[in-house]
């Protein structure tokens, strides 16, 4: 699916065009705020962002539709936390105050963090930067003049708001007030439009013995044994997609599972993302029943299933420069570069029947992130960053990861709080004093780094050079 400019944003569905409408009454809405930089979603590339403009000394404010901030890391209860070796300032910031907390520790080749300090955590750093942010608020819409983004409307028990800014950044997961501005965007694979499954990530306790380096494969292999022998659990998936995953947290005994899988649902549309976590839940629930029948694992229990359902693709919001499998897979560089990504390209398949997964297939190698991908086209006052980013469907299997989206989020908090400060657009940047201004904060870019610095993600595997 996409979207051009000349379509009016809004409808998710289908079905839309031919439903019955009411016409709303122009309203008069009050300007709750006035900022220089606006945030919109408080997930790891939102809280980036959001420390990033506050610590650069603009006036800053969040918006976030849960009451938690973190996103995916809390109300998505994901772990473990890839791709955030080497990216500097914000995120070293971040896995500084978690390792301090004792909340943060090294699971195989990746790190892992506790849920409820990172809550804590980002909650101490935002104040501390002097960051406002306002929980249970939705952004419904964007306020845009002459093709400049101005500010947000949005909604709460407060009511319908106005909050306007010199710049806004856009960190929603989804795109949403890029698309209500009238950012052009693409859905899924290109043909279909499908995306990749949903996943609804549950936590654990009582795991006894198992062991931390047991495979996925091996794991789903007891599960098939326990399967066969109680007769009663079917598992959703088969022993290609390489789940379920008992992902070790720093609290002995306690995992993050990663199992479930729901296909087909378009994360715009609020009936489909009920049916499908009514659905991930109960596989959930499904899935602990089988893995007590494993080894180590009699005492197994489910503390919490996530408050929001796993989100792997939904809107991206096409941008001045748009990321492809052929930059991730030869490790281009960019003049206008902001961050980087070592992570493979992790296509969840979009139909359960395909069998072979996509990181087997194509090697991605250290690669740049440019400033263009995050400013989209056609609209000033706006940056995108996170999983919303200018990219196509490939690319963004790579790029998606938490470390990589805080590496964009600290760059566009920057990139917003100097041109709030200097009163010119974002774009006016490319090319000029974000990069070294950047670098003197001690953000990690690839350019000044020889290959064998550079410590990647790739699922273990040693970084391959040509
Ligand atoms: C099941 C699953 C497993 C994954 N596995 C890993 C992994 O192991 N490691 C890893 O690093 N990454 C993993 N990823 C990828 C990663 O989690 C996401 O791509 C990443 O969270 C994107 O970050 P983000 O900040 O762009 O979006 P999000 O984390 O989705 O944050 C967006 C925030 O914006 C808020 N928001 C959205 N719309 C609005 C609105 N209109 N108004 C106000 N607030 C709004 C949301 O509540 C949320 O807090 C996984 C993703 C999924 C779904």
């Amino acid at each position: 699916m996409t979207s051009d400019k000349s379509s009016v944003p809004g409808p998710v569905s289908p079905a839309d065009s031919a439903r019955p409408v009411v016409h709303e009454a122009p309203r008069r809405t009050p300007v709750a705020a006035d900022v220089d930089v606006l945030v919109v979603g408080g997930g790891p590339a939102g809280v980036a962002a959001a420390l990033a403009a506050a610590q650069s000394g603009a006036r800053t404010l969040c918006i976030e539709r849960h009451g938690m901030l973190g996103g995916v890391w809390t109300a998505g209860l994901l772990n473990p936390l890839f791709d955030a070796n080497n990216k500097g300032w914000i995120v070293q910031q971040l896995i500084d105050r978690l390792t301090a907390a004792g909340a943060w520790r090294k699971w195989n080749w990746t790190h892992t963090f506790d849920t409820e300090t990172m809550k804590l955590v980002l909650e101490q750093m935002m104040g501390e930067a002097g960051a406002e942010w306002w929980y249970q608020s939705m952004v419904v819409d964007a306020i845009v003049e002459d093709g400049r983004v101005r500010g947000a409307i949005v909604e709460s028990k407060a009511g319908r708001e106005a909050v306007l800014a010199k710049v806004v950044i856009d960190c929603s997961g989804d795109g949403d007030l890029a698309a209500r501005a009238g950012a052009g965007f693409d859905l899924g694979r290109a043909g279909d439009g499908l995306c990749q499954p949903m996943t609804m990530m549950f936590e654990v306790e009582g795991l006894g013995a198992f062991p931390e380096q047991q495979s996925s494969e091996v794991l789903f292999d007891h599960m098939q044994e326990a399967m066969e022998r109680t007769g009663k659990v079917t598992l959703p998936f088969g022993r290609a997609r390489n789940v379920p995953w008992i992902i070790h947290l720093p609290q002995p005994g306690t995992a993050a599972v990663q199992a479930t899988h729901v296909y087909g649902v378009n994360a715009l549309d609020p009936r489909e993302l009920t049916r499908a976590t009514v659905e991930a839940r109960r596989q959930a629930h499904e899935l602990v029943k089988v893995l007590r029948g494993t080894p180590h694992l009699q005492g197994l229990r489910i503390t919490q299933t996530a408050a929001a359902i796993g989100v792997r693709e939904a809107r991206r919001v096409r941008g001045r420069y748009c990321l492809t499998l052929e930059d991730i897979s030869a490790g281009r560089r960019f003049d206008d570069a902001v961050t980087f990504g070592t992570f493979p390209l992790d296509v969840h398949e979009v139909n359960p029947k395909d069998k072979v997964r996509s990181s087997r297939i194509v090697k991605t190698m250290p690669y740049e992130i440019p400033l263009r991908s995050l400013l989209p086209a056609g609209l000033e006052g706006l940056l995108v960053a996170g999983r919303c980013i200018s990219g196509t469907h490939e690319a963004h299997a790579s790029y998606r990861v938490t470390g990589t989206c805080m590496g964009m989020g600290q760059a566009a908090g920057l990139a917003a709080a100097m041109a709030a400060a200097e009163n010119v657009p974002p774009a006016s940047l490319v090319g000029g004093a974000l990069k070294p201004a950047l670098l003197q904060r001690g953000v990690g870019l690839l350019e000044a780094k020889k290959p064998e610095e550079i410590v990647g993600d790739l699922y273990g595997d040693k970084l391959v050079w040509h």
